[in-house]
């Protein structure tokens, strides 16, 4: 047997606990919790084939219920010293996975300074918050089947670009790739076409949250979008971090959301908010670029849950919903590069370059980390992507 001896400044101690797939020499992928600075192999801990499974997908499904009491046994095995020498692994000697299978994906659009920022950029001549902004959480659904896990290569996109001075448009890759930091919720708990998940009943059906980057080529965007939303500028990739944190962890994380005036109609109305107070960081090439606040978004993701449902949709096990870029009111908050270099006229300082859009062999990494009980920090890791030519 063997004691866990975590560092009482980890940001994956007892009370984060995030679940992910991992496989080591000589194991398939399997389920496993990160603690510390090590991995373990739930199946072997616990003895409980769902965590054989190479995907969360079986476990979530199970419920609330189950979370709790998993979670309650693996904060007791890491405390009391009894994890089996052979269910430890060391995080950096594992290869982590897509922690789950995606379901559908929709990403929103829901903070209020990014949409300003963008509605100045892109329709500079009208109003910069479209007319049903304040009234519902924007989003669009995007492609499952291009969510990576952290670190997979990026491969530079090409389509259809269009420059205001062209007056038809050339194809080619795209010459204004860009990022945008955002957080993810993923549910566990599906439901019924024609059962709308309420914004209380979010805990019951939402297993955790992951950091999202929503890799954007501005300019097949710019061209594409108009009138139907994002398409071929969103859905060759989006990189997701491989730790799964539990809803169970971020009760301390828990906010208000700015005021929200008009107050929205009633299916989106919350109790007690689960706007969340997470801080991100967007590193580019090392360089620490931009600090994004989550806790300044103006709709919630019970917000989201809920609208996405409230036409009688069903969700499913494996759902992906994303944030929006995450923006704060500061020009350092912005979380994509086209805000931060206002379209590409204000060039950035990475370290000795100046830069605008992304380059062949940037890479960017995203992290984030929330409080926790007792002045705790609870780490999301990081997700991480570098860009190659195609
Ligand atoms: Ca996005």
């Amino acid at each position: 047997m063997t004691g866990l001896d975590v560092p009482s400044d980890s940001q994956f101690g007892v009370n984060n606990l995030p679940y992910g797939i991992f496989s080591t020499r000589g194991t398939d992928k399997r389920v496993g919790v990160r603690i510390g600075d090590e991995v373990v192999d739930l199946s072997v801990a616990l003895g409980d084939t769902v965590f054989a499974n190479p995907s969360l997908n079986p476990f979530m499904a199970q419920g609330r219920e189950r979370w709790v009491d998993v979670r309650a046994q693996i904060a007791a095995l890491a405390t009391e010293g009894d994890v089996p020498a052979e269910a430890l692994h060391e995080v950096g000697a594992v290869t982590l996975y897509l922690p789950f299978e995606v379901a559908d994906y929709v990403d929103f659009y829901a903070s209020e300074y990014h949409a300003v920022n963008m509605g100045r950029l892109f329709r500079p001549d009208s109003e910069p918050l479209m007319p049903n902004w304040k009234h519902l959480p924007v989003g669009y659904h995007g492609r499952a089947g291009t969510v990576v896990v952290s670190g997979t290569d990026i491969v530079r996109p090409a389509g259809q670009r269009k420059t205001p001075s062209q007056s038809a448009p050339d194809f080619g890759p795209s010459r204004r790739l860009d990022i945008e930091a955002e957080m993810g919720f993923v549910v566990g708990v599906p439901s019924e076409r024609g059962a709308p998940i309420t914004p209380d009943q979010f805990a019951e059906h939402v297993f955790g949250a992951v950091i999202v980057n929503d890799w954007s080529a501005r300019d097949i965007q710019a061209w594409e979008y108009v009138p139907l939303g994002p398409f071929l500028g969103k859905s060759f990739a989006t990189s997701i971090s491989p730790w799964v944190v539990p809803l169970l962890a971020l009760e301390e994380a828990r906010i208000s959301t700015p005021i929200q005036d008009p107050e929205p109609l009633p299916y989106l109305r919350e109790g007690r908010s689960w706007a969340l107070d997470i801080d991100l960081a967007v590193e580019w090439n090392g360089h620490e670029v931009s600090r994004p606040p989550y806790g300044a978004m103006y709709w919630s993701p019970a917000q989201m849950l809920a609208h996405t449902t409230v036409n009688g949709a069903s969700s499913r096990t494996g759902d992906l919903f994303a944030s929006g870029t995450i923006s704060g009111p500061a020009k350092e908050q912005r979380g994509a590069f086209i805000e931060l270099t206002w379209g590409g006229t204000e060039p950035v300082a990475v370290g000795d370059e100046m830069r605008t859009f992304l380059e062949d062999g940037d890479e960017v990494v995203i992290s984030a980390s929330a409080p926790g009980p007792g002045g705790t920090r609870i780490g999301f890791g990081d997700v991480r992507g570098r860009i190659v030519g195609s």
